[in-house]
């Protein structure tokens, strides 16, 4: 079968000679729909994140169960599914509670398809357990896929603030690429508080107000915090969802959270932050979540069939994954990017 396959810095190609996988015991063998293109491979792919190991990327998929293994029950056939990501032990006290995200076994073993192990970027994929299959029911796995990372990433990290996000406060949003775009909707469903949000191009801050942000403020603009706060008056940002991670929007961020605010950084863009006293307003929540946890993608999967997020999704071939991951580099990506076999 044909794979996008990483074989270190910089290397990655699409094979044609991977041995399609029998599934036995636990695990599923899916046919997959389709596979978002994740920011996150690029600090792969660039970066080394994940060094030592060659696999298939992708680890963001949907698709349709081909096989089964002789301990599943519960699916066929046929049925459509996505795949929860963050592949915990499955046993430890945060996966018992679904959060395999945080599963306590993280810094021993490979963590997920296509972060280390092979992903969905390929006509089949092997999951090693139904328990981290998600059902989509009446939705396509073409269009489902990125629910589990663009949406679900994004609706935990808000969840843990929704408390703090009233009608009478403000939320800035950084960045609106895959997470962000899917952000800005979660919030305008969920949330009450005013939507800032921030981008480096005048395409992606017009994107931002079709998708429920009332403001929109390029980042780039040396005044960029001045101009947040002329918005949000002395009592500043709630909330700041940092979906780049830089270290220059992790200073935006921290001129703008407001006293008692969550500053959360999603992002994986290599910041660095220097904890100072007078650096930060007193209580401040600064927080870097990883993923969410297979009920929350659950809720997500409820959200995307109640129509109130809807992604805005590019289509191409597995040939064409490196002219994609090119495009993301570039920042010209409207959305997601979905690759399908
Ligand atoms: P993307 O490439 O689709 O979008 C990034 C967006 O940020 C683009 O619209 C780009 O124009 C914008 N941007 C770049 N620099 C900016 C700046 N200085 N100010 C404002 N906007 C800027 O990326 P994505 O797939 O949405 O991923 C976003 C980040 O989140 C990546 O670093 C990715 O690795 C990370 N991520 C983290 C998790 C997690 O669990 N923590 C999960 C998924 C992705
Ligand atoms: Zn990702
Ligand atoms: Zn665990």
């Amino acid at each position: 079968m044909k794979a996008v396959r990483f074989f270190g810095h910089k290397d990655v190609r699409v094979v044609n000679d991977i041995e399609k996988p029998v599934p036995k015991g636990d695990e599923v063998l899916l046919k997959i729909g389709g596979a978002g293109v994740c920011h996150s491979d690029l600090h792969i792919i660039d970066e080394g994140t994940v060094v030592g190991t060659v696999f298939t990327l992708g680890h963001e998929n949907a698709g349709w169960i081909e096989e089964i293994g002789e301990n599943v029950e519960g699916y066929k056939k046929g049925d459509a599914v996505l795949v929860y990501g963050p592949w915990g032990c499955g046993h430890c006290k945060p996966c018992q509670q679904s959060k395999e995200n945080y599963c306590d076994h993280q810094s021993e073993q490979a963590y997920g398809g296509g972060l280390g192990l092979d992903g969905g970027m390929a006509d089949y994929m092997l999951v090693p357990s139904s328990r981290l299959l998600v059902p989509i029911f009446d939705l396509d796995p073409v269009i489902a896929a990125p629910l589990t990372d663009a949406a679900l990433t994004p609706y935990s990290a808000i969840k843990r603030s929704l408390p703090k996000l009233m009608p009478d406060e403000y939320v800035v949003v950084i960045g609106v690429g895959g997470l962000g775009h899917v952000a800005l909707q979660i919030l305008r469903e969920i949330s009450g508080a005013a939507i800032i949000a921030c981008d480096v191009t005048e395409d992606k801050l017009a994107f931002a107000k079709e998708l429920g942000a009332a403001f929109a403020i390029n980042s780039k603009d040396a005044d960029a915090a001045e101009q947040i706060l002329k918005i949000t008056g002395i009592k500043k940002a709630k909330v700041v969802l940092d979906f780049v991670g830089a270290t220059s929007t992790i200073d935006l961020g921290t001129k703008v959270v407001s006293l008692d605010g969550d500053l959360t950084i999603v992002g994986l863009g290599g910041g660095h932050y220097q904890y100072s006293m007078n650096g930060l307003p007193f209580g401040v929540s600064m927080t870097n979540p990883y993923w969410g946890s297979r009920t929350e993608l659950m809720e997500v999967v409820g959200l995307a069939r109640q129509k109130k997020i809807h992604i805005e999704i590019e289509k191409h071939k597995l040939d064409d994954a490196n002219e994609v991951y090119e495009r993301m580099r570039q920042g010209k990506i409207k959305g997601r990017a979905v690759l399908i076999p």
